[in-house]
């Protein structure tokens, strides 16, 4: 029974880490002979985020402005903000792999996008720190997957990641709400634990998924009340904002 499971453990290692990570395309499947994540067909159609954008949360606009129309006219505390992906195929389904199947290695995956963004949108942190889960949450998954990418995002960037904010209560399913909702939702339930390390800094926020720009928001907003300098966001993916046009 135990050389059962070993063997079943052994083959799942080795189609993750030999088959699916950088032999086979990570969308369509094709073998690949370069040591890339996509097949260069798929690489080019990847829903990267790189024309028109709102500064402040990173989210795709249609047609280029500076603010979304969230955002637009807001004092907002998140200075600047962007986001690798739109959240659509196949990284949707990549970030779900990683959140709900543990497939870590898409976290290399995405660390690698997230330092090209990075440092061609010159973020030049002081420190990294991470959206937080409660324990309760951080315990029934395993992992925090915005500590997973912010760990992987600082050793490429050489930037050390910040363990500052504390989750205190888990807040009610938010995949439903709109902002405003989220906003409410989301107070009081995020403290910084660590008031002295974000004190005067230059601080960037990673997490997986921007969906209205809400927990970036209210993050940024608590960081800034306890003294830092600026804050930026840096997502994997986010969803568009309903704009009307
Ligand atoms: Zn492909
Ligand atoms: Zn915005």
């Amino acid at each position: 029974m135990k050389i059962k499971l070993a063997l079943k453990k052994f083959k799942k290692y080795i189609r993750e880490h030999l088959f699916n990570v950088k032999w086979r395309c990570n969308w369509c499947g094709e073998e690949i002979f370069s040591e890339r994540w996509f097949c260069p067909e798929c690489e080019s159609k990847l829903p990267i985020i790189d024309k028109a954008y709102c500064n402040h949360c990173g989210r795709e606009l249609k047609v280029s402005d500076e603010y979304c129309s969230t955002c637009k006219g807001k004092m907002i505390s998140i200075d600047k903000g962007r986001s690798v992906f739109s959240y659509q195929e196949p990284i949707d389904k990549h970030i779900k792999d990683l959140k709900y199947f543990g497939k870590r290695y898409l976290v290399e995956m995405f660390g690698e996008y997230l330092s090209n963004v990075y440092f061609k949108n010159y973020f030049n942190a002081d420190l990294i720190v991470f959206i937080p889960m409660t324990k309760k949450g951080k315990k029934e998954r395993g992992f925090n997957q915005a500590e997973l990418l912010a760990r992987e995002l600082s050793k490429r960037v050489g930037v050390p990641v910040g363990d500052v904010l504390e989750k205190t209560k888990q807040t009610t399913r938010q995949a439903k709400l709109g902002r405003e909702e989220r906003l409410k939702n989301l107070q009081g339930t995020i403290k910084v634990k660590d008031k002295k390390a974000v004190k005067d800094k230059v601080l960037l926020i990673v997490d997986d998924v921007t969906t209205t720009g809400a927990t970036g928001e209210v993050v940024a907003e608590r960081l800034k009340k306890s003294g830092a300098k600026e804050v930026y966001l840096l997502t994997v993916a986010s969803v568009p904002p309903k704009e009307k046009y």
